[in-house]
């Protein structure tokens, strides 16, 4: 059976919003439950109709369900997995989709009852908007949605979420998890934490104007900016557990920016252009990869026909 009758969503924002639209879209019958922090977000979820119901506590939303997804920063996981461990159906799922998957393993698996699956999974998709009201059906579509099975995790139980991933739009792919958190750090964490600091060095620039800074951005810092606009509480849950990969990367990157440094320094006009001849090639195999469009300017501004 691929279908889950009853998905509980713990935290209702960004990436939950979108699985309940991208299951209503797929025509998954299945009742949705969930609850969140606060009460603004719960009634809002409500209202928009991403849930069947909304509850006060994680508690009392996963009563009954087959697949518990949880939803919230990295930070919160622990707590709220041994919340609802009392009130867990027996044989059900329990996944999240917490950014870094070790640190998320360690905190929910302790908590789990023997009887549940707990299956870690993280999609590869999401932008710098959080809330009820910031998702949409088509996030996952065509983004990779990486599964990192336990030593122990029940091989059925894992095919059906799977399967579950699958329906949304995602590919999927099943990870070692320390990899993952690797992978996780090259390809978003370190930049977002480039991105930010970025921001940080303009913002802190006193020779250069507010003014400047804003009205010149389309060369180029606009595109950090959107990355650091991203959640701060989810960012600094993501640093905080995937420290050891995050400071393996940095440590790389450093080495890199030194010797672009050096180059420019020196004026060795072959090594910049032979390291941006290399980097200008990443770009295209992603565009080829169906993961961006190769519209001028991220798409944003389409040149007249
Ligand atoms: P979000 O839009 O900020 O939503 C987070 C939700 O969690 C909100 O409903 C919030 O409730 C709730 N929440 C926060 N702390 C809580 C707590 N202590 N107890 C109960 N509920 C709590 O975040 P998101 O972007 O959906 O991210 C959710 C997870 O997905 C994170 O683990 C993140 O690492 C991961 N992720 C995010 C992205 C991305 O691009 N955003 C991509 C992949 C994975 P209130 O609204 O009431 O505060």
């Amino acid at each position: 059976m691929s279908q889950y009758k009853h998905v509980a969503l713990i935290g209702l924002g960004l990436i939950a919003s979108s699985i309940s639209l991208a299951m209503r879209r797929v025509g998954m019958e299945a009742r949705i439950t969930g609850t969140a922090r606060s009460k603004e977000t719960r009634d809002t979820a409500l209202a928009l109709g991403l849930v069947d119901a909304v509850f006060n506590t994680a508690a009392e939303a996963v009563k009954g369900a087959d697949l518990v997804i949880l939803c919230v920063p990295v930070g919160a996981m622990s707590a709220i997995a041994k919340e609802i461990a009392p009130h867990l159906s027996e044989g059900c799922t329990v996944s999240d989709v917490g950014s870094v998957k070790q640190a998320v393993a360690d905190a929910i698996g302790p908590h789990m009852p023997k009887n549940v699956h707990f299956i870690p999974a993280h999609p590869m998709a999401g932008t710098e908007k959080s809330g009820p009201d910031s998702g949409f059906a088509s996030l996952f579509d065509n983004r990779w949605l990486l599964i990192t099975p336990l030593p122990k995790s029940d091989h059925p139980a894992v095919e059906r979420l799977v399967r579950f991933w699958t329906a949304l739009g995602s590919n999927v792919e099943l990870m070692e998890i320390e990899h993952h958190d690797l992978v996780a750090a090259v390809i978003s964490h370190t930049p977002h934490l480039i991105a930010y600091t970025m921001v940080g060095v303009a913002d802190g620039m006193n020779r250069v104007a507010k003014t400047e800074v804003v009205n010149y951005s389309a060369a180029g810092f606009r595109d950090f900016t959107r990355i650091a606009a991203s959640d701060p509480t989810m960012w600094r849950d993501v640093f905080l557990n995937n420290k050891d990969a995050t400071l393996e990367v940095l440590g790389r990157f450093t080495e890199e920016l030194l010797a672009l440094q050096r180059a420019i320094r020196l004026g060795d006009g072959d090594f910049l252009f032979d390291y941006f001849t290399r980097t200008r090639d990443i770009r295209r195999t992603i565009i080829d990869a169906g993961q961006d469009t190769e519209a001028a300017d991220f798409g944003r501004n389409k040149p007249e026909k």
